[in-house]
């Protein structure tokens, strides 16, 4: 088992596949060129798979697949069918463009459960946000999902004077489908063009749509970091992640693997343990894993005692979001 020094439990991986993405939203990528991993750097096939394993040995039991945008990912439904077989449930984050593609593989290898990426209901500002005219496709196929009977969540990261004034919408669609949507509060990246101004506290937008909605609170999950509500009459939920608002480092349980393989045991954390590299030279990764676990800071990798919209962003020592993995 993965304890940490604060008596964590350490069960739940998330995946980065590729560091590149089809698309380009505005608070996860820096806004100038940059360049992305050659294939040689990434980890391979087996290698995932191999190293997952090792993860599973110690205590593993859910693993999310996310990127820069995982379904890019050329050998993604290989990797896929060989994660399968481990005990874990297999999750996704993706922004939605190539789901279509994948439903079948999703099916076969046991998936259930995919969070998709959208952050306005509006055509038009979907291209500005993203750099992609693919709201329709986008749409499409997370409607398709609803379809398929798998368990759909939304992903929308709320940004003052840009997408703010949907959130009305977002919860409306919660009831008329079987959807979760989850609101993200914006969070600082490097150059991600991050303000505290564009930042949205979700006791506001609470409040806010205690005017036009009667909601109730739910149960929220061990571990979970979404507060989840629902409307009396809604098939669907919706939640807030308030990571800028209020953190929720105390229930952690997370672990990341960047697509070039290094381990960081926080989101916001600095620290970096290359696990592929050490694979690679035939060392047993499962001390390594077990040492960052053991190195993680009680709260936000140890950079800050909290996080809020006073925080100065430029202070922070990080890979932007695509890099990372969200
Ligand atoms: N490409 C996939 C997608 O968009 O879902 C997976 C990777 S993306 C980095 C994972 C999640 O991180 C997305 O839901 C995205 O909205 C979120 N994200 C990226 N940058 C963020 C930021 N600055 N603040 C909050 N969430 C962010
Ligand atoms: Fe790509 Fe996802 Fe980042 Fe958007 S949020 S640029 S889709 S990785």
């Amino acid at each position: 088992m993965l304890l940490d020094t604060f008596e964590r439990k350490h069960d739940y991986l998330r995946i980065s596949l590729i560091d590149n993405c089809n698309f380009r939203c505005t608070y996860c990528m820096p806004n100038e060129e940059i360049s992305f991993l050659p294939h040689a750097q990434l980890m391979q096939v087996d290698e995932i798979v191999e190293i997952a394993k090792s993860f599973v040995s110690l205590g593993v039991t859910k693993i999310r697949l996310t990127g820069g945008e995982p379904l890019v990912r050329k050998e993604f439904a290989q990797i896929c069918e060989k994660l399968s077989s481990l005990p874990v449930e297999l999750t996704l984050t993706t922004n939605g463009v190539l789901v279509h593609k994948h439903i079948e593989t999703f099916r076969t290898a046991g998936i259930r459960s995919i969070n998709v990426s959208i952050d306005t209901l509006q055509k038009e500002k979907f291209l500005q946000i993203s750099k992609r005219d693919a709201f329709d496709q986008v749409w499409k196929n997370i409607l398709s999902l609803v379809e398929h009977q798998f368990s759909v969540k939304l992903n929308v990261v709320v940004m003052k004077g840009i997408n703010d004034d949907e959130v009305i919408d977002f919860v409306r669609l919660s009831e008329q489908l079987p959807i979760h949507i989850r609101f993200i509060e914006f969070m600082p990246f490097d150059k991600n063009a991050w303000h505290k101004d564009k930042v949205i506290r979700s006791n506001d937008l609470i409040e806010q749509l205690e005017q036009h909605f009667s909601f109730i609170k739910l149960k929220d999950e061990k571990h979970a970091t979404a507060k989840k509500y629902k409307l009396l009459q809604g098939l669907g939920s919706f939640a807030f992640i308030t990571t800028m608002s209020q953190i929720f480092c105390s229930e952690c349980n997370r672990m990341r693997l960047t697509a070039d393989g290094k381990m960081k045991n926080c989101l916001f954390g600095k620290d970096e343990l290359d696990l592929l590299q050490a694979y690679r030279k035939g060392e047993d990764i499962t001390d390594i894993i077990k040492q960052s676990v053991l190195a993680k800071h009680e709260k936000m990798g140890g950079q800050f005692k909290e996080i809020s919209t006073e925080t100065d962003a430029s202070m922070i020592i990080n890979r932007s979001m695509i890099k990372i993995g969200g």
